[in-house]
């Protein structure tokens, strides 16, 4: 692991979430363990100073009872079964002169009696040889004296020790273990975010905008970032076919106007031209380029619209009223060509909530359309449907209808089929009405035979 690794490795999420769990526990575990031990070490205390209590009430009722020398007898028979290392008793004076005792001779008890004797019962923990600790009690037997009992606290330090013993091996335990199993933990749950940032390198490297995080089971908030990663990149895979789309299509499709428009004005200038044949180039270049702000116009409102960057302005719309105004709209237009419209609308109101203008602009594109390629004499059914959450508007003609192989690429931008290219038009009108329609949530069909006619199908929830 070379240094700028090994630094980078401790500022991963992964160390140092192993690091606070290491920490955590260690904390809790010492918690625990202190609790534990002040608790045994303070239960085995008052069991000390418990049976130095009844040894020393022992002595003093035999004292009171027996005398002196019952008690003598006592103290050793007592000591020497305990070991005279371990316990001593010696009845004193409350001046500090011992009576009788046990036998001292390993016992610095003299220090002791500096001072004098306390009067009540009273415990105390004193130093004997070699850092070890005693208990003692005193225990007043009448007026003038007092009974010591004293207990060496070996066995109560000993279980101390064991216990801080034991304690260490399993917090170094803990420790490793702890450590480890949090690194582990850690990783396996930041597994999801590396996931994350190996595919974007990955995109970044080889710039394959059609990769994917794979979906792992780490947890909700891993599975929610990929989700949300995996969205972004459906997004920008959206947005750069859209860009790529645009791009294809100025190229292909837009050269053409100019090309005419650079063609009507070289064929004027050529030429000997009087002013009013200027004029008129004048007036073709106008509408030409009039014609191509309109394209490109049209063409930015469709990747807009698909790429969904355009703000819809919804509101509740009642369907029957958008048709009923487009058919108002258009009638002139067919009457001129002689075309019966047909209204099949239902009394009751359709509800939607709905772009208003962008919902008229894809309905009279389909309007248009079929006055467009219906010839004289023809005729064209407009109907609203309601069933259940959905609201259907059928646009029928008994145009010159759609070949088969046509029929799929009609929605595609500047697209349009040999026998329609002799009508004026652009091939946009129903890319930007599929763009709307879908960008509402709904779907937009078509169904055609050549000769009898067409039918569009445009189906979207009801508010
Ligand atoms: P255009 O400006 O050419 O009408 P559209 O995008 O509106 O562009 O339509 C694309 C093509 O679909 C048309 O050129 C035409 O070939 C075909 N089309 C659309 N509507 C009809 C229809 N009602 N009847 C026959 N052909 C149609």
């Amino acid at each position: 692991m070379s240094l700028k690794s090994g630094i980078d490795f401790f500022r991963t999420v992964t160390f140092r979430l192993a690091i606070w769990y290491v920490l955590l526990f260690t904390l809790s575990s010492s918690i625990v363990f202190l609790l534990i031990y002040y608790r045994l070490s303070s239960r085995l205390k008052s069991q000390v100073d418990l049976d130095l209590l009844s040894k020393a009430k022992e002595f003093k009722i035999l004292y009171q009872e027996q005398g002196i020398n019952a008690l003598r007898s006592e103290f050793q028979r007592e000591a020497n079964s305990r070991g005279i290392r371990h316990v001593f008793f010696l009845l004193s004076t409350i001046k500090g002169d011992t009576l009788i005792s046990s036998d001292l001779s390993l016992w610095k008890v003299k220090r002791l009696f500096t001072k004098a004797l306390p009067t009540r019962l009273r415990f105390d923990t004193i130093s004997i040889r070699s850092h070890r600790k005693a208990r003692l009690i005193f225990m007043p037997v009448d007026d003038n004296h007092v009974l010591v009992c004293g207990v060496e606290l070996r066995n109560m330090e000993i279980i101390q020790e064991r216990l801080r013993e034991t304690f260490g091996t399993a917090l170094a335990i803990i420790l490793i273990l702890g450590g480890l199993a949090g690194y582990f933990i850690s990783q396996k749950a930041m597994s999801g975010v590396q996931r994350v940032t190996k595919t974007a390198i990955q995109i970044q490297k080889g710039g394959d905008l059609s990769k994917r995080v794979p979906l792992g089971k780490e947890g909700l908030e891993i599975e929610d970032l990929v989700k949300a990663f995996n969205k972004m990149l459906d997004r920008i895979e959206l947005l750069i076919k859209e860009l790529k789309d645009v791009t294809d299509n100025i190229a292909h499709d837009l050269r053409s106007p100019i090309t005419k428009i650079r063609g009507i004005t070289e064929t004027t200038l050529m030429g000997d031209a009087n002013l009013k044949e200027f004029q008129d180039m004048g007036a073709k270049v106008i509408e030409e380029c009039d014609r191509l702000i309109g394209m490109i116009n049209t063409m930015l409102e469709i990747t807009k619209t698909e790429a969904g960057i355009l703000e819809l302005k919804k509101e509740k719309l009642n369907i029957n009223e958008i048709i009923k105004d487009a058919i108002d709209l258009f009638y002139p237009l067919a009457e001129d060509k002689g075309i019966k419209i047909e209204e099949d609308i239902p009394p009751e109101p359709v509800l939607i909530y709905a772009d208003r203008s962008k919902i008229q602009r894809a309905i009279a594109n389909i309007l248009d359309n079929a006055i467009k390629y219906t010839p004289k004499g023809g005729k064209i059914r407009v109907a609203v449907n309601s069933l259940n959450e959905k609201a259907s508007i059928i646009v029928e003609d008994t145009g010159i209808g759609i070949k088969e192989k046509d029929l799929p690429h009609i929605f595609d931008r500047f697209y349009r089929a040999e026998q329609s290219r002799t009508s004026p038009g652009t091939g946009l009108g129903l890319s930007l009405a599929k763009a709307i329609v879908e960008a509402h949530g709904g779907k937009i069909q078509v169904t055609s035979a050549v000769g009898k006619g067409s039918k569009f199908l445009i189906v979207l929830t009801k508010w």
